[in-house]
């Protein structure tokens, strides 16, 4: 079954972990052996082979850039004009992807369909079709001003999450309190025009419901987990889920051991001794479910490699390749095929159709 992965950081992989994904994941690791530079060297669990092997044929793929005041306690840019260059120099690398056909960018309908039936004609190997990317901005500090919004929609960018970690000049991140900034405000406006999706990801509370307010457009939640099961700020409770559901959006559900099973200390714990498996990635869509009354509004957005690598997510996943052993976990639970169709790429694909129908 095809499978839609609604986030993954992989140009960040490429231009600051230094990682060739197109190769085999074996030699990845191998490069990174006794590097201490960043705490999950050698950990990697995504390549694109990988992603071909586990038929995770499109992905939310971001661009990534903060601006920050002091790098050593979060790192970043000190300007967003470097921002922004760091974020051109991650399109520059998805573009040399598509250009030796490893990747593909869907940038609408047209684009969606042909690589949608791409990957669902069985007679071509799987390992020779292109992973599709649709472009996400995770957190938007790197947009200088806002004539740089319609720039990068030109190239194709489609959605946006405001907020990362931290303070942010649009809208304040995990860990922070209040509202949007007021270039924020704009932002949403500028977007609202330009028919993108809002990624309510990592907004603080008091964010999450303004731009719910404010926003006219598509709305998703790529790499979200419930407070109901894990008490942070950084997942949604039960609240905010019955507003998204209401809203019809779409929440990819994500493979950060913290985010997965309570009580998880960072560098302490370890997946198995927490009893992270993908068992609890299948707790956090049914709980989705169980708000919702059906499966129509979960999914996955992994987060795979996002700063984190093995040691961090569940200890039955080796690659993101082992994503698909979440369909037998659900079946167990009683999730019907055409559940497990929503969850794995249905609700994705729908969500993406009805945004895009009047672009
Ligand atoms: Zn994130």
């Amino acid at each position: 079954m095809l499978i839609i992965d609604a986030h993954l950081d992989l140009a960040m992989n490429a231009m600051e972990w230094n990682r060739d994904l197109t190769a085999d994941i074996d030699s990845i690791r191998a490069r990174e052996s006794g590097m201490q530079d960043k705490p999950d060297r050698g950990n990697n669990v995504v390549s694109l082979p990988e992603l071909r092997k586990g038929r995770i044929g499109l992905v939310v793929a971001t661009q990534i850039a903060r601006v920050t005041e002091n790098h050593r306690i979060l790192p970043g840019w000190y300007s967003p004009e470097q921002a922004w260059a760091q974020t051109q120099g991650q399109l520059a690398w998805y573009r040399a992807m598509i250009d030796t056909g490893e990747m593909q960018q869907i940038t609408d309908l047209t684009t969606l369909e042909r690589h949608i039936a791409l990957w669902e004609d069985e007679g071509v190997a799987n390992d020779t079709k292109p992973v599709g990317f649709m472009l996400s901005l995770e957190g938007a500090d790197s947009l200088i001003d806002l004539s740089y919004l319609e720039r990068a929609y030109a190239y194709g960018l489609r959605a946006i999450g405001p907020a990362h970690y931290g303070p942010g000049r649009y809208a304040p991140g995990t860990g922070m309190e209040g509202p949007l900034t007021p270039l924020g405000v704009e932002l949403l406006k500028e977007m609202d025009h330009l028919h993108m999706v809002l990624d309510i990801t990592h907004l603080t509370d008091a964010g999450f419901w303004q731009a719910m307010a404010i926003y006219k457009g598509p709305v998703w939640a790529s790499h979200h987990n419930c407070r109901a099961l894990v008490n942070h700020q950084r997942q949604l409770d039960d609240d905010q889920l019955d507003a998204l559901i209401e809203r019809g959006a779409i929440i990819g559900s994500a493979l950060d051991a913290w985010m997965l099973a309570p009580n998880w200390t960072r560098g302490k714990s370890t997946p198995s001794l927490c009893g992270v498996n993908l068992d609890r990635l299948a707790d956090h869509i049914d709980h989705i479910c169980q708000l919702a009354g059906n499966s129509n509004h979960a999914a996955i957005g992994s987060d795979l490699d996002g700063m984190f690598g093995s040691e961090q997510c569940p200890y039955d996943l080796s690659t993101i390749a082992d994503l698909r052993k979440l369909e037998g976990i659900l079946e167990k639970r009683g999730y019907t095929a055409s559940d497990r169709t929503n969850i794995f790429h249905g609700n994705w694909l729908r969500f993406i159709r009805r945004a895009w129908k009047n672009n």
